[in-house]
């Protein structure tokens, strides 16, 4: 078992995201021969108070004259009082021809439509948000041929779609367009990514890509965003103190192979900063956004190097995924990701909390948890009337679960006998941070802790419902599996969790 000593000893490592010859090399030091760690395959990362010179001349040295598309969407963004998209691409119009391509869902909808062309750069904004899916970024690969290189100039979506948009491109090609990456909000961990989230038949998933060759982070930028953005960005990152312990507990169970410290050690230092900078983030100052930054880019390439988000994404992002999944149904707009996922970390830090002292481990051994049993799934959403394809997608998701859930039977008896001797669970109280520390951190942060206090606030039995159901809509084993293996999610635990 892996002691606490490595975890000690990473906390006390500074790791630079724009040294990615150090990372890579680092990365590999700590890996254990038997682990797989992919290298960050990006070329250059830039992080400075005023880099628009240097995104300008990183577009220029890709494309030279040659046409440029610039992948964005249509909300106004100003960056010291300066239209941030229309002076982009005025810098750009001086050294390249950039096409403007300002993606929302109109326009989406008509160019998915049958419409030729690439839609005008002249659109008006819509009210709607804009929805980064798999069509989507299939048409955009197919617009690629025409132009030098690619930009994209926005946050979490647009990001998304421009990766997949030339993954595509490129298997179909041979040929990597040279991508360039213009972060819009400190909001997300996809801009150094290796992965692509993206909404396919109505479930999000992750995708395997290739991150942009170039990340340009200015700060002035990053620090005129919305500062729930930065909130945002901020819980995000603080899954990891409970997501990492997921994976692990994963690992330990039988139900996940890919299990390394690497990724956990290369944004230890960065997460430790940020979280020192919480009530920074309420307040948007520079050094606070500046680590935000830091710690979002490192993220990126944690999941990056192990090929998969279970680093950074546990029980905490299916709670979010469930609440994207029935925002429809609720007739509510989706809040942002990661304020959801901070949501989602509180009650995972309490569940932690709890199990760990009252959880009847014995239970595991009795067989109760058959999440592929006939009809499970679809008396657990009954309300939310969802899509015969949809149900029937997750199901497949849990049978696969389940099966290697029976396969690991053997693996489960020894856990048992682990946890009884105390040795999972001093593991775990090492792994994951404690609810008081996070519910602390949020509120330093100006983050919400509560579905209530979402921006667009979920209704009280949605709440209960992702807490009770959110292990039923992934594939990926996380500590809800657990807790609902041990029969631990009563509707009286589930209030204890989502309370205020
Ligand atoms: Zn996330």
């Amino acid at each position: 078992m892996l002691s606490a000593e490595p975890h000690q000893e990473a906390r006390s490592m500074h790791v630079d995201p724009t040294d990615i010859a150090a990372i890579n090399r680092m990365t590999r030091e700590w890996a254990l021969p038997s682990e797989t760690i992919h290298p960050v395959a990006i070329d250059r990362v830039v992080v400075a108070q005023s880099a628009v010179d240097r995104f300008v001349h990183a577009v220029e040295q890709a494309a030279g004259a040659a046409p440029v598309l610039l992948v964005q969407d249509t909300a106004a963004m100003t960056r010291a009082g300066d239209d941030l998209k229309p002076m982009l691409a005025d810098r750009l119009r001086r050294v390249c021809k950039p096409l403007v391509l300002a993606l929302n869902d109109a326009v989406c909808d008509a160019w998915l439509g049958g419409d030729e062309r690439l839609p005008d750069s002249q659109t008006a904004p819509s009210p709607r948000e804009f929805h980064a899916t798999l069509p989507l970024a299939r048409r955009l690969g197919e617009s690629l041929g025409d132009f030098a290189a690619i930009v994209s100039i926005g946050s979490g979506s647009i990001t998304d779609i421009a990766k997949y948009a030339r993954h595509l491109h490129a298997e179909r090609t041979g040929a990597a367009l040279p991508f360039i990456c213009f972060p819009t909000a400190a909001s997300v961990t996809a801009y150094t990514s290796a992965l692509a989230v993206l909404t396919v038949d109505g479930v999000k998933r992750t995708l395997p890509a290739r991150p942009p060759d170039t990340v340009i982070c200015d700060l002035q930028t990053l620090v005129d965003a919305p500062r729930k953005l930065t909130q945002a960005g901020f819980a995000d990152v603080l899954a990891r103190s409970v997501s990492a312990g997921d994976w692990w507990l994963s690992h330990q169970l039988g139900m996940d192979d890919s299990f390394s410290e690497a990724p956990i050690k290369l944004l230890q230092d960065a997460e430790d900063s940020m979280l020192h900078n919480a009530a920074g983030v309420a307040r948007g100052g520079h050094q606070a956004v500046h680590a935000v930054t830091e710690a979002l880019l490192l993220a990126g390439m944690a999941m990056s190097i192990v090929n998969q988000t279970a680093p950074l994404s546990g029980w905490e992002h299916v709670i979010s995924h469930f609440l994207d999944l029935t925002a429809a149904a609720d007739r509510r707009e989706t809040a942002l990701h990661g304020a959801q996922v901070g949501v989602g970390t509180l009650v995972s830090a309490r569940a932690y909390e709890s199990a760990l002292e009252q959880f009847d481990i014995g239970l595991l051994a009795n067989e109760l948890y058959r999440p592929d049993e006939p009809g499970l799934v679809r008396r657990a959403l009954a309300e939310y009337a969802f899509d015969e394809s949809l149900l029937a997608e997750i199901e497949r998701d849990l049978v696969t679960k389940a099966e290697r859930w029976r396969g690991a039977r053997p693996r489960r008896l020894e856990f048992i006998d682990r946890w009884r001797a105390a040795e999972i669970t001093t593991a775990l109280r090492d792994r994951v941070r404690d609810p008081t520390f996070i519910a602390e951190a949020l509120r330093r942060a100006g983050a919400p802790c509560s579905c209530d206090a979402l921006d667009h606030p979920v209704p009280d039995n949605t709440a209960r419902n992702a807490v009770a159901h959110a292990h039923l809509i992934r594939a990926r084993f996380t500590l809800g599996d657990l807790l609902a293996a041990g029969g631990w999610l009563s509707d009286c635990n589930i209030r204890a969790l989502t309370q205020p």
